[in-house]
């Protein structure tokens, strides 16, 4: 089981925001600087344990859904 580094908790959580990932200022952000990112933290503490962007997620679902059919075939 997983471990926070910090306090020891073995409850993580993923949450989702949205961030400027791009150089202009906030007010001045176009839809394309703005990037979903997904973060797993401790619940104890709120540690960020892991960091995913929406793409990585993207990947990581469509890898786990093609793996699952070809189980299933
Ligand atoms: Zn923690």
């Amino acid at each position: 089981m997983h471990k926070c580094i910090e306090c020891g908790g073995t409850e993580a959580e993923w949450s989702c925001f949205q961030a400027n990932l791009g150089s202009a200022s906030d007010g001045r952000l176009r839809m394309h600087d703005v990037h979903t990112i997904f973060v797993l933290s401790c619940t104890e503490c709120y540690k960020d344990i892991r960091k995913m962007t929406g793409d990585d997620v993207a990947q990581q679902m469509t890898k786990e859904y093609n793996d699952l059919r070809r189980k299933k075939d």
